[in-house]
């Protein structure tokens, strides 16, 4: 899309810019966002732009651990919402789970633009505007969210959390699942399931994996579950980055 040709060697990359150029113009992206956008684009350079094995794996737990979930919640903020917005709508539909938005600065101006976008694309119910519940050790502004959506979830996708969330999230107890393209971000050393993937590429494959997994049976998602080792995830991202870093000096 974005008139971007198909053919081009970094289309991918160009589309995601151009995407979160659109997110900014539309109130949506904050300009915070378009530096993470860069950092991100860094990382998934030297990763190569795919989805590597462990993260594939990654993305198959988070299926089962939505799938299994009580009460699934997906936060979006201005990035995820600009980036990927009809492939968390599918998320949510395959899932079961709730659409919460959930900004890192909060302003009731970009919380509407989002869940408008959100709802433009098929969401239904988005959470997030009322504000009822809070994170506890987090301040008024960053701690916020919706007590029927975060606040009673058990399994929540944050993707691109900032890490004190990530962290104070974890300790209410919740599984957390994040999408982030640097294994050293602390928001990815503290999640339960850290995904090292562009959210471009994750997003989509974590839906195709809970329609594979759509009619498996309790023991059959927790086997999934169970077999992952989030240590040797981190590990396999990172190796893989050095790996990427030299690759690219050989070229
Ligand atoms: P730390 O977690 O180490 O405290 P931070 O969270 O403050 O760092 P930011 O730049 O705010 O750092 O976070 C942005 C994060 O989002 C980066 O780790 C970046 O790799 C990641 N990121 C950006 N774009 C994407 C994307 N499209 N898909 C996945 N991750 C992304
Ligand atoms: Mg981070």
């Amino acid at each position: 899309d974005d008139h971007v040709p198909d053919d081009h060697p970094r289309h991918d990359s160009l589309v995601t810019r151009h995407r979160i150029e659109d997110g900014v113009e539309r109130g949506i992206t904050s300009k915070q966002g378009l530096i993470a956008e860069g950092r991100g684009e860094a990382f998934d350079y030297l990763l190569g732009e795919e989805t590597i094995p462990s993260a594939d794996d990654a993305e198959r737990v988070a299926a089962a651990l939505l799938l299994r979930a009580r009460h699934p919640v997906l936060s979006v903020n201005g990035n995820v919402a600009a980036l990927v917005p009809d492939d968390i709508v599918d998320l949510a539909a395959a899932t079961g789970a709730d659409i919460e938005v959930n900004l890192f600065g909060r302003t009731e101006e970009r919380m509407r633009a989002i869940a408008d976008y959100l709802e433009e694309h098929g969401a239904e119910d988005v959470k997030g505007l009322t504000g009822d519940g809070r994170i506890p050790g987090l301040s008024h502004d960053r701690g916020t969210v919706d007590a029927d959506g975060i606040g009673d979830a058990d399994v929540v996708l944050v993707p691109l959390e900032d890490g004190d969330r990530a962290e104070a999230l974890g300790e209410m107890g919740k599984t957390e699942i994040v999408v982030d393209l640097n294994p050293l971000s602390r928001s990815a050393q503290v999640a339960a399931v850290p995904i090292i993937d562009n959210i471009i590429r994750a997003v989509p494959n974590i839906t195709r994996h809970a329609r594979d997994l759509a009619d498996a049976d309790d023991a059959e998602l927790a086997a999934v579950i169970e077999g992952f080792d989030r240590e040797a995830a981190l590990d396999a991202a990172e190796a893989r980055i050095r790996e990427g870093a030299t690759r690219r000096e050989d070229d």
